[in-house]
């Protein structure tokens, strides 16, 4: 499997990140050696002395599929998710510095938290859905799916032009405003809407 995850894709996001709103989506890919599941902890890794956390909504999909239209796009999720984009933002200053290409700041392991799964089925639609990270149980970040640039049909549709979807691929759709740092010792959790999606210690 993969794991594809959409950057800027909230406006609020962009604005604190000083970026240009993108025309397309912005994707990248993280390998399934960068999971982090079943609420196990996240590693403080030694390269970075800068992790930060993205909270981001996550559709798993359910079909094979390349060049799907968007009108067939929900055919393709049935479950949605809650994860954490974990970044090393010096890294990540240091690549884009020299215009390189950003893995190593995105797609170490340990860098895709997430945990549990809903059925789409329990939301009325899919455009009115609020998250939320809590850090040590204070409120960290907070988004709703109305608000994302680019909806996941439009994600779906314009990643498999380039990229065949498989079984059991997810697809982060980006973080709103409120990215912030961690520490050894921090506790993250997230929530869709009431519903604690996962816990992570970091370590
Ligand atoms: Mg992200």
């Amino acid at each position: 499997m993969k794991i594809i995850c959409i950057g800027l894709n909230y406006k609020s996001h962009i604005e604190e990140l000083n970026k240009e709103i993108p025309v397309q989506p912005v994707f990248f890919l993280k390998p399934e050696t960068a999971l982090t599941l079943r609420n196990r902890p996240f590693f403080y890794p030694e390269f970075s002395n800068n992790i930060h956390y993205e909270v981001e909504l996550v559709f798993r999909i359910n079909k094979l599929g390349k060049h799907i239209q968007k009108k067939f796009a929900h055919t393709y999720y049935s479950e949605i998710g809650l994860g954490l984009d974990m970044t090393a933002r010096d890294i990540q200053a240091e690549v884009f510095k020299n215009a390189l290409p950003w893995e190593i700041s995105k797609a170490f392991d340990g860098s895709a938290v997430v945990h549990r799964f809903l059925p789409k089925t329990n939301f009325d639609t899919l455009q009115n859905i609020n998250f939320s990270l809590y850090k040590n149980k204070q409120l960290v970040q907070q988004g709703n799916t109305a608000d994302m640039l680019f909806q996941i049909d439009d994600i779906i549709e314009y990643v498999s032009k380039f990229i065949t979807l498989k079984i059991g691929d997810l697809i982060f759709t980006g973080t709103p405003c409120g990215i912030g740092g961690v520490a050894i010792g921090d506790e993250l959790e997230g929530y869709i809407e009431e519903e604690l999606m996962f816990r992570c210690r970091i370590k």
